[in-house]
């Protein structure tokens, strides 16, 4: 006798909102997450994408109603970090480093992690200038000097948070264009402190105690040159949370979960939603779209066996 009739791995959007539908067609929800509900967002000082919000919602906000909302629709909570997901039968099996669940059907909702640059000083300045999370660690730069590195969505976002604290933003951009929505490129044109630097490629951060100084290559100079600057936030993109998956579903060559449009992966009662999966366009309202089909899809499925 399976232990669920569904568990859901993550509680971000994707994952929050199929718990939420599941648990309101009567399936015996689980969901595994790692940190508190919301995911990524609890992270987003302001989101104002999603629909239903016109002026806008803290994301933190949207995070805890959510969860609320699974909660009510029945969906119970385990703080734990899946390491591996089995088929035996027509359970699926899922393991955590203490626990083993079996379920009828899985959604894997467990979204991305921010991109590592690779570059030397990022690692051993982790936590000691470098940062992937503006909210966050914004406030300790006060005033301060500060750089973002990408050119993508999260870099101007992380960009606007820092501009409300720090006393001059710079945002490195590798490409001749900004690859960000317009709407947060035009925010970033008319904050007063935030500079974009484009076609410019951070070579390395330089620090002793704590970050100093990035070191800069840029298109238009003929050598290298330094940049004094107290903190560096690296926002180059996010890569999808299936280590645990390889071998298990076919992952696209970047570890993207491969979909149909009904979010079935390639293992019979396994889904996947969000940002995880290959193709998904990772706005908030469209990954809640994919937990809300995988949530249907899931249903159909445990209604056939
Ligand atoms: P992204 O869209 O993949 O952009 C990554 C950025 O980093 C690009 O500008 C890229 O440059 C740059 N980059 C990548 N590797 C680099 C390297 N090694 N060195 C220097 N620069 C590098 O990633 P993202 O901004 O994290 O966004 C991910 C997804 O989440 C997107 O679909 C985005 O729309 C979504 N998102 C949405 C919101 C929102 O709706 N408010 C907020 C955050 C994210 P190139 O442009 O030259 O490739």
């Amino acid at each position: 006798m399976p232990d669920f009739d569904l568990i859901v791995i993550g509680a971000g959007v994707a994952g929050l909102t199929a718990a939420t539908l599941a648990g309101h067609r009567g399936l015996k929800v689980a969901v595994i997450a790692p940190s508190g509900a919301g995911g990524q967002i609890i992270n987003a000082e302001r989101v104002d994408n999603f629909p239903g919000f016109p002026e806008s919602i803290p994301g933190h906000e949207l995070g805890t109603l959510l969860f609320a909302q699974a909660e009510a629709a029945g969906a119970q909570f385990m703080l734990d970090t899946v390491e591996a997901l089995a088929a035996a039968g027509d359970e699926r099996m899922v393991r955590t480093a203490t626990q083993s669940f079996a379920a009828r059907a899985v959604i894997i909702a467990a979204g991305s992690s921010p991109r590592a640059l690779g570059i030397p000083g990022e690692d051993k300045f982790l936590g000691k200038g470098v940062s992937h999370c503006a909210s966050c660690d914004g406030p300790l730069f006060r005033g301060k000097a500060v750089c973002v590195i990408g050119g993508g969505d999260t870099a101007l976002d992380e960009a606007l948070v820092l501009a409300g604290q720090a006393a001059r933003v710079t945002v490195f951009h590798r490409g001749k264009t900004l690859r960000a929505q317009r709407r947060l490129r035009e925010l970033v044109a008319a904050a007063g402190n935030v500079a974009v630097e484009s076609e410019t490629v951070v070579e390395e951060i330089i620090g002793a105690a704590s970050v100093t100084a990035v070191r800069l290559r840029s298109q238009n100079a003929a050598s290298p040159c330094q940049q004094e600057i107290d903190g560096v936030f690296v926002a180059v993109g996010l890569d999808p949370a299936t280590a645990f998956l390889r071998g298990v579903l076919v992952l696209d060559p970047s570890g993207h979960i491969e979909t149909d449009i009904m979010m079935r992966t390639s293992l019979a009662g396994v889904f996947a939603a969000g940002d995880i999966r290959k193709h998904s366009v990772a706005q908030l309202a469209a990954v809640a779209g994919d937990g809300a089909t995988a949530a249907i899809a899931a249903f159909r499925y445990l209604a056939d066996l």
